[in-house]
């Protein structure tokens, strides 16, 4: 019998799938550093390169004190400080960050993450283990910089060194899309759920994560040894010999099987019945671009804009956001890029943006928000409009609850498009327009919606959150998150017949699409277009290739007659279990 007696094991909520082995990194105070980005005015440059140098100063100083101050035996340890002060005034880093603010007129902060995320890859592809081992000395002094550029002088997240687990209370949005990947293997933390936009990032970045654990700060030690097991949501402390045995050959499995998945990404999304469906990829940050292309997306069927606006200080000027949409969209020629207009508030608050609310996720989010600030919200129009001269655009507009704000959006829609004119900006007069249903009332009005939009798109992590009136962060009520509750799929069939009705398409765009076992039912309901995050792209093709359209829609039929959740589930995983489920599960033996 394998001696486990030494180990506890945290079940949670399987965030974000894979499986990590590591050392914890507690954080003791609630969130980790956010890179600002922000440009420039004209005037700011020579101010903004001096902060640089500044603090470039301040760091070579530091290193030289730590040198000064190591004991004469341990001075050979130290000499790896003296390359860290080289790899400070080298050109490579130095010149190029200052290049980069130059040419793009961005903070030295965003400047600098830019190249190091540009220079570290040379490195790491070096055949050379002690060149390769450079990649990580890039990476330590430019913390050093930032440090000091960003005055977080006791940020703890700052001076990890090593890749790490990290484990907190919990972690906002913003922060979770600025890990750096370089350090932190996974994370854990105490609160969270599934929906929760913390989980979609993590699922994005492909950093595996258990949220919801309730305890973990508590029980969990810094240095810990630590499983995460973001595929089943347990992590197990201070694992035997076997189990880590056990964890290696289950990681070893699930990437082996995800590899495969990612080599078949590029196959068409066609039925056994030839009926040909396109699976698109959702993204948070231009960046991400590049993981829908490699894992096959057919174009972007979610760009959630509001990230841009969070880590920084101040609201992002029209051509800042043009240029990120226009990059995203010349990553994606001839595919549609679906570009949703800014969804802030609800867990995306943001301090320059609005004052904390009683009730946030039932607040001024999203469209509300947006024309309640007709400024802000005609800056991202006119951006839009400009981008979609590059490409295939649609604009889509999120959490619509009445039919008054699709009439008020077209009217600013061609105010900005109006003022583009008068400006002599290029741009497109119209673009494919679509209302995002995921608040109720709207599903339950579509048929008087489909008409005024050229298509749905369906967001089921809202749609379920307000439907079963439960957070969809909250780990408390997350039992009640299932997308194969009667009352959803009763919703889902409303809202397709009302566009069918129309004939305007339907997509879905929230992470229901993203899971294989779902995909039977959104074929039987007639769905065209899938968009999930980049990873699950090449696993939701597979199981399209699999099913059969014909036989769905009788699945769906019967399903829709069920009135537990457990049944439905049950028929689910009867027919369709054995053929969709990727069989990564496993209760780690308790
Ligand atoms: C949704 O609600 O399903 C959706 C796709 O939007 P978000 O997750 O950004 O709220
Ligand atoms: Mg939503």
């Amino acid at each position: 019998m394998p001696d486990r007696k030494n180990e506890i094991v945290l079940h949670g909520i399987a965030g974000s799938p894979g499986i990590c082995i590591g050392k914890a990194y507690l954080m003791d105070r609630e969130g980790v550093d956010v890179v600002p980005k922000y440009t420039l005015g004209k005037g700011q440059l020579e101010a903004e390169k001096k902060r640089f140098k500044t603090a470039v100063k301040k760091a070579i100083d530091e290193l030289h004190q730590i040198i000064a101050d190591t004991p004469e035996e341990l001075r050979e340890n130290a000499k790896i400080l003296e390359t860290h002060v080289v790899l400070l005034k080298d050109k490579m880093l130095y010149g190029r960050t200052i290049e980069t603010m130059e040419d793009e007129l961005i903070n030295a902060e965003w400047a600098l993450r830019k190249v190091v995320l540009s220079i570290k890859p040379l490195f790491e592809g070096m055949g050379d283990g002690y060149l390769r081992d450079r990649a990580e000395d890039v990476v330590n002094v430019s913390d050093r910089v930032m440090k000091h550029l960003t005055g977080a002088e006791e940020v703890s997240i700052g001076a990890i060194t090593k890749r790490v687990i990290l484990v907190a209370p919990d972690l906002s949005p913003a922060e979770t899309s600025q890990i750096q990947l370089e350090r932190i293997m996974g994370f854990v933390t105490d609160r969270g759920g599934k929906a929760s936009h913390t989980s979609i990032i993590a699922r994005s970045l492909e950093i595996p994560a258990v949220l919801g654990l309730e305890q973990a700060t508590r029980i969990i030690r810094n240095d810990d040894i630590i499983v995460l097991d973001g595929n089943a949501g347990v992590v197990v402390i201070n694992p035997s010999e076997e189990t880590l045995a056990e964890a290696e050959a289950r990681k070893s499995l699930y990437e082996e099987r995800r590899a495969q998945y990612a080599r078949s990404g590029h196959l068409p999304a066609k039925t056994r019945d030839g009926i040909d469906l396109a699976v698109m990829g959702n993204i948070e940050l231009p960046e991400e671009v590049v993981a829908v292309k490699d894992r096959g997306g057919d174009g972007i069927g979610l760009y959630r804009t509001e990230f841009q606006y969070m880590a920084r200080r101040d609201f992002p000027g029209e051509e800042e956001l043009f240029e990120s949409y226009r990059d995203v969209v010349d990553l994606m020629p001839d595919k549609p890029v679906t570009i949703r207009t800014l969804d802030i508030n609800g867990d995306k608050a943001v301090a320059y943006i609005s004052d904390p609310e009683e009730n946030p996720v039932l607040g001024l989010r999203a469209i509300r928000y947006c024309l309640h600030k007709p400024e802000v919200f005609l800056t991202q129009l006119r951006a839009i409009l400009r981008a979609a001269n590059h490409g295939k655009v649609r604009l889509l507009v999120p959490m619509i609850s009445r039919i008054e704000e699709i009439l008020e959006v077209k009217r600013l829609m061609a105010k900005a498009a109006d003022s583009l004119k008068q400006d002599g900006l290029p741009h497109q007069k119209k673009v494919p327009l679509g209302a995002m249903i995921e608040v109720p009332s709207a599903a339950i009005m579509a048929d008087t919606l489909a008409p005024e939009v050229d298509f749905f798109s369906i967001g089921t992590n809202d749609l379920i959150q307000y439907t079963m009136a439960i957070d969809r962060g909250n780990r408390d009520v997350a039992y009640l998150y299932n997308p194969l509750n009667p009352a959803v799929l009763r919703l889902l069939k409303m809202i397709v017949d009302a566009a069918a009705a129309h004939d305007k398409p339907v997509f879905m765009c929230g992470e229901m699409a993203g899971e294989p076992i779902y995909v039977p039912i959104l074929l039987g309901l007639g769905l065209k277009e899938l968009s999930a995050n980049p990873q699950s792209i090449p696993m939701v093709k597979n199981a399209i290739r699999q099913l059969d359209v014909d036989q769905t829609r009788t699945f769906v039929e019967r399903l829709l007659k069920q009135t537990s959740t457990e049944q439905i589930e049950r028929m689910v995983q009867k027919i369709y279990g054995d053929l969709l489920n990727n069989g990564n599960h496993h209760d780690w033996g308790r």
